[in-house]
């Protein structure tokens, strides 16, 4: 098998790093690709090459501009094949999932962002002068300049293009740098961009880690004018801490511990298929799923024991069978994580309901990085398991008795990303839309986004939003004007 080189691409030129690091295939550890990792130097090229293709991407008319978006679009979609093998042997996630999600959201954020700037409003007010006389009152959107887009490993592509696409669109440049987890499919996206004849310096690639690393040289790099982020809560902190300095925009999509709240009264076999779908998804590797799920106590041990039926009948195997259901987690340090967590939690008077352990295949997944899905219940609402994103395929089950202490027990978190409620009764719907703490809530459904919708966290979830007209915002500087 040919190990893939994964290069930087700077100024319209793909690049060798000054050294490289291994990617390993999360299904059974074999070597799969190289990624060259940039040096500051490169870094500071990179940065260099984006100020000059700066002006004229920015005064490009915007249908030119966003041409190129929707170019960049087809350029995936042509490629589709080879976006979906380099996600799946970067995640290992299902081909199901990522020939449904990934790949072609991935492309289809080009095309939003694109109809989105050629749309947009402009917002204008006549108001009255301390003269006497009227005045005009507009706000347009300019770039902010040169934008660091730092994505994670979970959703690859569909998370670096939801950053990728605005900020192009609205007429910045961009250096992104994608998780050394999953460093393929970024790669492919500046082969497309080069062979779409995006101009040289628009986006740039520059791979590596963060700290000492491609993560630091950008966000403490005095010439980059904005940051947009998505990760772990931890990480975003030390990115605020390093961009403080040059009191740069940044925007955060941060981590979650999203609860879901089923009422005795809710569609049963729905919300039990809805709430299996938001634990499971990706291996429970999305920030949007389900870690904790609590229970009215007329329903509980039913639910539970229906929740555990799901958990048992998905179909753990290779990412490349239509059939697979779960693939494995993205990496054997996270899965070492996920058990950490697993180990913990029996310490933490946890009762494992079903998982709590490695499949066995006797096969090559063996060196892979899959772990059971996992049902705990019986943990007190005070345990590390109940606080901490653990971000796999595991949840715990608790019940309740009202829908104010539902609601208490859902707020009780440091976390403000996603909820779901289930219910069949609309008072209760409207007051758990109102009243829990979360960027989105999710009412007899499962978690999901689309370009439409604003996206984004409070609390320790972060803050700004993604996608949809909001988006936007945070790729823009508004400029008011006023004409007497
Ligand atoms: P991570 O924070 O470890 O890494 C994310 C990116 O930041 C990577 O590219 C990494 O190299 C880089 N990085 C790490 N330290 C850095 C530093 N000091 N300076 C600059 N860059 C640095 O996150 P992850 O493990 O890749 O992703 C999983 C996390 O992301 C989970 O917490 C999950 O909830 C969160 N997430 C949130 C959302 C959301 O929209 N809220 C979406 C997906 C994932």
């Amino acid at each position: 098998m040919t190990i893939r080189q994964l290069r930087n691409y700077i100024d319209g030129r793909f690049e060798d790093g000054a050294s490289t690091f291994d990617k390993h295939s999360p299904v059974d550890h074999a070597l799969i690709a190289q990624a060259h990792e940039a040096s500051r130097e490169q870094v500071d090229r990179a940065v260099a090459a984006a100020h000059r293709a700066l002006p004229a991407w920015a005064a490009l008319p915007v249908v030119q501009r966003t041409d190129h978006l929707l170019a960049l679009a087809d350029g995936i979609n042509r490629r589709f094949d080879d976006f979906l093998q380099a996600e799946i042997g970067d995640t290992g996630k299902p081909v199901s999932w990522a020939g449904q999600i990934d790949i072609p959201r991935g492309a289809a954020n080009f095309r939003a962002f694109a109809e989105l700037a050629r749309t947009l409003d402009m917002e204008s007010y006549m108001t009255d002068t301390p003269d006497g006389r009227q005045a005009l009152n507009y706000a347009y959107r300019k770039p902010l300049g040169v934008v660091g887009v730092i994505s994670p490993w979970n959703l690859p592509l569909l998370l670096l293009t939801w950053k990728v696409a605005p900020a192009l669109a609205f007429g910045n440049t961009v250096i992104m740098k994608p998780s050394e987890v999953t460093p393929s499919t970024a790669t492919l996206l500046a082969e497309v961009a080069h062979d779409t004849g995006l101009p040289p310096g628009v986006l740039n690639l520059t791979h590596g880690f963060g700290p000492g690393s491609a993560g630091e040289f950008i966000t403490t790099h005095p010439d980059i004018d904005g940051i947009t982020f998505t990760g772990e809560s931890a990480t975003g902190a030390a990115i605020m801490r390093a961009v403080a300095p040059g009191v740069k925009p940044v925007s955060f999509e941060l981590g979650g511990k999203n609860a879901a709240l089923v009422f005795a009264d809710a569609d049963f076999e729905a919300a039990v298929d809805g709430t299996a779908r938001s634990v499971f998804a990706n291996c429970g590797q999305v920030c949007l799923c389900t870690e904790r799920v609590y229970v009215q106590r007329p329903i509980y041990e039913r639910f539970v024991a229906a929740l555990a039926e799901h958990a048992r009948a998905l179909r753990i195997g290779w990412p490349d069978d239509a059939d697979t259901g779960m693939g494995p987690l993205v990496s054997r340090e996270h899965r070492d994580k996920v058990l950490s967590y697993f180990a913990l939690a029996r310490e933490e008077g946890a009762t494992v309901v079903t998982g709590g352990g490695v499949p066995v295949f006797g096969d090559a997944r063996d060196a892979g990085a899959y772990v059971q899905p996992t049902i705990w219940t019986g943990l007190p609402e005070s345990a590390r398991c109940i606080k901490e994103e653990v971000f796999g395929p595991v949840c715990h089950v608790a019940p309740f008795d009202t829908e104010e202490e539902a609601i208490r027990l859902a707020n009780d978190t440091r976390y403000g990303l996603g909820a779901s409620v289930w219910t069949t009764d609309a008072g209760e719907q409207e007051r758990c839309v109102e009243e829990i703490e979360a960027g989105q809530v999710f009412v007899n459904a499962m978690v999901a986004s689309t370009a439409e919708m604003p996206f984004g966290g409070i609390k320790r979830s972060g803050y700004g939003r993604e996608l949809s007209a909001l988006g936007i915002r945070e790729f823009c500087n508004a400029k008011g004007v006023w004409i007497a």
